[in-house]
């Protein structure tokens, strides 16, 4: 997958100022940050377009949702509804290596594209004190999956992060070896009843203890999956037909480069650029959604399957899949 360089070929630098990783996410840059758990590759959260630049920078062939991090539960608490369980976790967990996944408020600032399109957001503080005064420092949620390329190993040094992704990010803020070692526990909050989606830094006892027995863990590999393979998460409610260069009368378009004038459109990047039409997808799937009812369905541009290309045609096969 071809890189979209976020730093102008600069080399990455390597940081042992929060306020200078904090002043690099603030302007859109990528900066990979060490937690207790694993190095992060973090970005400003709510800005579409740097969040594409995680995908584009780990190579990642699909959009899964991402671990938005903040400095204390107040913070984290302001863009997602916490339930009494969460709030009691929190005080039991937080900061440490433990991420809930909770209803996103209707005010939430995140992007779409940094929690896949799901109503959900995974949320987490960490612990490591250099990584807490970043993210306070920053005042914005930090998108940020682990900082090696797509299949490689999570990174728990500063120069696991630099031989993995040196070059294609801003900067690492170098926090030392991760004292964890493992990812952080997932535990999903937002329906019914506790959930542990992935195994981790806080085990399955510790939240027992507070929680009470919690459902079923899914396979391995079913946690990072289920919540991109629901479909429902990501179709429209209209039908949507692929690689359409001339969409039919009754169709409204997502377009990419050309865009009928005769009809509803969205455009995904007037400038053919896939970072672009990466951070503005989620956005342009709900928005063709609400507005174009009275429409037959949505015709999709042809998008090339390269770079971001394929995470992008990975999403938009989903969408126009048979509807279950
Ligand atoms: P990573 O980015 O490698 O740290 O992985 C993040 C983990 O959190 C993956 O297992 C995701 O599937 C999970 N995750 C993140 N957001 C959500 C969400 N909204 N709902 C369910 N799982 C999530
Ligand atoms: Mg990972």
């Amino acid at each position: 997958m071809e890189p979209t360089p976020q730093t102008d070929d600069k080399p990455t630098k390597i940081l042992r100022s929060p306020a200078c990783a904090a002043k690099l996410l603030r302007a859109g840059k990528l900066v990979a940050f060490g937690t207790e758990t694993v190095y992060g590759l973090g970005a400003d959260a709510t800005n579409a377009q740097a969040v594409a630049g995680i995908y584009s920078a780990k190579g990642r062939p699909s959009f899964n949702p991402l671990i938005c991090h903040y400095p204390d539960a107040d913070a984290a608490f302001a863009h997602v509804q916490p339930t009494r369980l969460a709030e009691k976790i929190a005080a039991a967990c937080w900061p440490g290596p433990l991420t809930m996944v909770l209803q996103r408020r209707a005010d939430c600032p995140v992007s779409l594209l940094a929690g896949a399109g799901l109503p959900t957001l995974a949320v987490r503080i960490p612990a490591q004190p250099l990584a807490r005064e970043m993210l306070k420092q920053a005042g914005l949620p930090i998108a940020g999956p682990s900082a090696n390329r797509s299949g490689r190993i999570s990174p728990t040094s500063a120069a696991h992060v630099l031989a993995d992704l040196g070059g294609r990010i801003a900067g690492i803020l170098d926090t030392g070896p991760c004292p964890v070692g493992v990812e952080s526990t997932v535990i999903d909050l937002s329906g019914d009843r506790p959930v542990l989606l992935r195994p981790g830094g806080v085990t399955r006892e510790a939240l027992e203890a507070l929680a009470g027995p919690l459902g079923a863990a899914p396979t391995p590999g079913a946690a990072m999956a289920s919540p991109g393979m629901l479909a429902s998460h990501y179709a429209p409610a209209l039908p949507v037909r692929l690689n359409v260069t001339a969409p039919l009368a009754e169709e409204a378009y997502l377009a990419f480069g050309p865009a009928p004038a005769d009809r509803l459109c969205f455009q995904l990047s007037a400038r053919r650029d896939l970072t672009e039409a990466a951070a503005n997808l989620f956005e342009g799937l709900h928005w063709l959604d609400a507005h174009a009812k009275g429409a037959a369905g949505i015709a999709v541009a042809p998008i090339p399957d390269t770079g971001l290309g394929l995470a992008i045609n990975d999403r938009l096969a989903r969408a126009a899949a048979p509807r279950g």
